[in-house]
């Protein structure tokens, strides 16, 4: 049997509706400079742009984060067993943090730790940037380059500072395609923030020792239960199911469930907490078919579920993220929640029964496929 190609990435992976866009095959494709695939439109999976020039070299199918070609060598390098053995993976230590700079705080997803870090890694210059995204719009992001504090802070957070044009918008969706920007930053050390469907993909280059994983320095990874899709009838539709304007919109965390922050007539802010499963009609399709929750491969991986409002979890995994986990620590620029063991076990057991719904949810999707 030859090697599998784009093709079969299409009739096994596309017309199955799983291609989760993380935008890997692309990314080395181009970067290799075959452009052999690319984008044609926001929010589909990638098509053939110049099918004749395609090498047929393979990469793009092993790579895949649904092909799982990989999986056996990603697994020993990550030290990974199984879900049965490790729900969230191969884990050193975790933790419940805050950053101490108000800045970071006040405009972080949850404690403002991920950007505190990447802070601390310019500044020592680490890395020479860092690929983040940031805010367009209500749900929808874009991938951005950051070099300096200001970079991290116009980047953090879900903070709505642009007012979603409702009447021009196609679709919209919380999913950057972070990883084909690395092309453009070729020989420059990255540290990369993603989730874990394009980790998996990074990783599997890493694997392979094919570009352009060479430039990355650091995954941060975040947790992921699943993303979001608005077009404009789903905007409609979330507008009158939960009374919501998407306007008003004006920050989003997850934690146990998604937590909308919306602004008040009276010039505050109300609450509201929507459950994951009343959110199903604005799920991205392909998220169905996902087990990973916490982030395998990162060096760290970071979410709201398990801490207090305004602090972040940390789990560190690799010995470069516990390296450089424990240096940000000396620093005092985080501080972490003073956690005993029944409160780790605790925040053991959330994370766990998260990794598990997600795990089912992927074998019932999978089944009726
Ligand atoms: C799409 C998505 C789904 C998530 N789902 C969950 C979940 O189900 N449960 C859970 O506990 N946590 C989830 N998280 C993680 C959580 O929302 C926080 O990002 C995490 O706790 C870090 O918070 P922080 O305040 O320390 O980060 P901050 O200091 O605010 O930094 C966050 C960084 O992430 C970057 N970023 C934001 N969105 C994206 C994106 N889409 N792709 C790449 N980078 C991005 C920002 O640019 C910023 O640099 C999710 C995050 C995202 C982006
Ligand atoms: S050249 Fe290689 S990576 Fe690009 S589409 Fe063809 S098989 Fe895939
Ligand atoms: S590598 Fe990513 S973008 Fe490419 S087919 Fe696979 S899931 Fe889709
Ligand atoms: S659930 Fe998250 S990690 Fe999985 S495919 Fe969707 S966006 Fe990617």
């Amino acid at each position: 049997m030859g090697l599998k190609i784009f093709e079969d990435l299409i009739k096994e992976v596309h017309d199955k509706g799983i291609c989760q866009e993380c935008g890997g095959c692309v990314s080395f494709c181009s970067s290799a400079k075959y452009n052999v695939i690319g984008y044609k439109e926001p929010n589909t999976p990638p098509v053939y742009i110049h099918k004749d020039q395609c090498l047929e070299c393979g990469i793009c199918y092993m790579i895949c984060p649904q092909t799982h070609i990989l999986d056996e060598e990603l697994n020993k390098t990550y030290k990974f067993t199984n879900y049965n053995s490790m729900p969230i993976g191969n884990y050193d230590e975790i933790y419940s943090c805050q950053a101490t700079d108000k800045d970071f705080l006040e405009h972080g997803t949850d404690g403002g730790v991920v950007n505190s870090i990447l802070n601390f890694m310019l500044e020592k210059k680490l890395i020479d940037g860092a690929i983040v995204s940031k805010t367009e719009s209500a749900f929808s992001r874009e991938a951005s380059y950051a070099t300096s504090k200001a970079d991290l802070l116009r980047s953090s957070g879900t903070k709505l500072d642009i007012s979603p044009q409702l009447d021009a918008v196609h679709e919209i969706s919380t999913y950057t395609h972070s990883i084909p920007g690395l092309n453009l930053y070729k020989f420059k050390k990255l540290a990369v923030i993603g989730t874990p469907c394009q980790f998996e993909s990074i990783r599997c280059m890493q694997e392979l020792g094919v570009t352009p994983s060479e430039n990355i320095e650091i995954c941060l990874g975040l947790f992921c239960y699943e993303n979001f899709i608005f077009g404009k009838s789903q905007i409609e539709e979330f507008e009158k199911d939960f009374n919501i304007k998407f306007s008003d919109i004006k920050k989003i965390n997850i934690k146990e469930d998604v937590i909308f922050k919306i602004k008040d007539d009276g010039n505050g802010e109300k609450i509201i907490h929507i459950p994951f499963n009343q959110l199903k009609n604005y799920m991205r399709p392909p998220c169905n078919a996902c087990d990973d929750f916490t982030n395998l491969y990162a060096d760290i991986s970071f979410g709201g579920l398990g801490s207090a409002d305004k602090f972040t979890t940390v789990i560190t995994r690799t010995e470069k993220g516990k390296k450089l986990f424990s240096q940000v620590l000396d620093t005092g620029i985080i501080k972490c929640a003073n956690l005993d063991s029944s409160k780790k076990k605790a925040m053991i057991k959330l994370i766990t029964q998260f990794s598990h719904s997600k795990i089912k949810r992927k074998e019932e999707f999978m089944k009726n496929l």
